[in-house]
């Protein structure tokens, strides 16, 4: 028996409309620099979105063309993301974080037609840009010398010029809900980077799902800080999911240091916000360093990316800021799990519970796998790769043989850890950071939160180095706050009643800084390769 439902598809466009037709004096913020913040609602953003459609439209942009953007989060990069998907077109967030090769390969690999470069970042692009060989047109926003790309064989024009001289209504036409909106291509640990894409569906549902309660509830009150920046897994999805909400949105464009991220909480009061744990922690310490900022707006931070440390959760709570851990990945759109403890949970179960990757939101289901493709119970022991599957979690990736999906149709998430009969998971490691001594394996996960615990420790990093007799041990990479010391010895003595005792690391380094990946992570890769010479205490 068929249903009587309408079938309307679920695109971009749609969630565009109703933000501007439903939310549409609700404002989009911009940080542009020390004490400036420029405003835009979602009226407005419609306007400025169908201006731009016309614009691509008017350089030759048809059907599912690539429109690739090189920008920091700002309300430009938002119109990208309004324009290119409604008009049928497919939106690539670049990571200008990438190296030149990187950039120039994938901008090849998708075929990317224009770019949307910052003025910031135009010798970055200028760099890349002969290599493009598919980019016929440069747009570049804000101010910045367009002469640093000139001569490159491209059309190179001003955005606000080309999108000013356009109207401000534009037929959205009713594209297939199936259909590509935007890709994304995974830093790309080991060989090419990896393009995922993300369909208009997907979007959508993923939208949805963020905004449930049960997920991270984002609302017609809350403003939306998305530190995370907008080449990162489309912001984790938070912009579309605020647009659907009638959520405001703040977005810090290239001010990611702690400092003006602290200014622009206090003066435009956002109520929630998402960025790696790394961010937080320097936040966190700017905040402590600089006693007197009022950073009261914040009911609530989502964060991600890489397990967040129990201690990290605990000194937030203390500002009254309720840190929710989530976990997912650029192929899961990115939101698969949201740790939330219930109302009834004790204080410790409830910490322990948000110290969790979470239970998976509706949508997506998970299993666990060990090495021999046998399914693990979820008894909270029994450790294998975590497999997903769900309308927003990709099948494949684009235009690549890698093997992501099993054959019965689940993604092999390379994360590995345990699933709790309550269905929380909690992750041990990512399988190429796993550590294996002995035959055993040493989560370095676990290790790096309980370091994070001990006061004098600001982050902590531990991976694998080659040892004779175990294969591997674990070497800790310290990071001490400002002023303080402690020994290798104490540090030691200080996990001794943690953890099991075989766990504890013998191999040290004291350092001032860990390199970071280009989504602001621990580069674990960098590390093994830097200390691969044994140069440790
Ligand atoms: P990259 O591979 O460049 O880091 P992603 O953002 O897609 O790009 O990374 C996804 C990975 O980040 C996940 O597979 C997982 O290993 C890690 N991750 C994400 N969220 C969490 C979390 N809450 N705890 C631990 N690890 C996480």
């Amino acid at each position: 028996m068929k249903s009587t439902m309408q079938d309307v598809p679920l695109t971009v466009s749609s969630i565009v409309r109703h933000a501007s037709r439903i939310h549409g004096e609700r404002a989009v913020l911009t940080a542009r620099g020390p004490g400036q913040i420029s405003r835009v609602s979602y009226r407005e953003l419609g306007e400025r979105a169908a201006q731009l459609a016309n614009a691509l439209r008017a350089i030759g942009i048809r059907g599912d063309e690539r429109v690739a953007t090189l920008q920091w989060s700002n309300q430009e990069h938002l119109e990208c993301y309004s324009a290119v998907p409604s008009m049928g077109a497919v939106l690539h967030t670049l990571n200008l974080r990438l190296p030149t090769e990187q950039l120039t390969w994938i901008a090849n690999h998708a075929d990317d037609r224009v770019v949307i470069v910052d003025g910031t970042v135009l010798p970055l692009l200028a760099s890349a840009l002969p290599s493009m060989t598919s980019v016929r047109t440069v747009l570049v926003t804000g101010t910045g010398d367009l002469a640093a790309v000139e001569g490159c064989g491209k059309d190179v024009l001003r955005y606000d010029d080309v999108v000013a001289a356009q109207p401000s209504s534009f037929d959205w036409p009713d594209v297939d809900e199936r259909s590509a909106a935007a890709m994304c291509y995974t830093s790309g640990t080991t060989g090419h980077p990896k393009g995922v894409i993300y369909s208009h569906r997907s979007t959508w549902l993923h939208s949805q799902a963020a905004c449930a309660s049960n997920a991270l509830g984002i609302g017609h009150d809350d403003t939306v800080l998305t530190i995370v920046p907008m080449f990162h897994a489309n912001a984790w999805g938070l912009p579309y999911a605020a647009m659907m909400a009638g959520a405001q949105m703040l977005l810090p464009d290239r001010f990611l240091q702690a400092e003006p991220l602290v200014e622009m909480i206090e003066a435009a009061r956002p109520t929630m916000a998402g960025a790696v744990p790394t961010i937080w922690t320097d936040v966190l310490h700017y905040l402590r360093d600089n006693p007197g900022h009022d950073v009261s707006s914040l009911k609530m931070v989502a964060c991600g990316g890489s397990a967040v440390p129990r201690s990290l959760i605990t000194a937030y709570d203390e500002l009254g800021i309720r840190i929710v851990q989530a976990w997912g990945m650029t192929e899961t759109s990115p939101l698969a799990a949201v740790a939330l403890p219930r109302d009834t949970d004790s204080p410790e179960r409830s910490l322990q519970v948000r110290g969790t990757q979470g239970r998976v939101v509706a949508g997506v289901e998970a299993r666990i796998v060990d090495d021999s493709d046998a399914e693990q119970p979820w008894d909270g022991k029994s450790v294998g790769e975590i497999q997903i599957r769900g309308p927003w979690i990709t099948g494949s990736y684009y235009q690549h043989d890698s093997a992501a999906v099993t054959p019965d149709g689940w993604l092999c998430t390379g994360d590995v850890g345990v699933i709790s009969a309550d269905a929380f998971i909690t992750l041990t490691d990512r399988s190429k950071d796993v550590i294996k001594s002995g035959g055993e394996w040493i989560s370095s996960v676990e290790l790096e939160n309980e370091l994070a615990a001990h006061p004098a420790v600001r982050t902590a990093t531990v991976i694998g180095v080659p040892d004779d007799k175990w294969q591997e041990r674990p070497l800790a990479v310290v990071v001490l706050d400002t002023g303080r010391t402690v020994t290798a010895r104490e540090l030691s003595g200080f996990l001794r009643d943690r953890v099991a005792k075989w766990w504890l690391p013998e191999r040290w380094a004291f350092v001032t800084e860990v390199p970071l990946t280009s989504t602001g992570k621990f580069d674990k890769k960098k590390l093994r390769r830097q200390y691969a010479d044994g140069d440790f205490i």
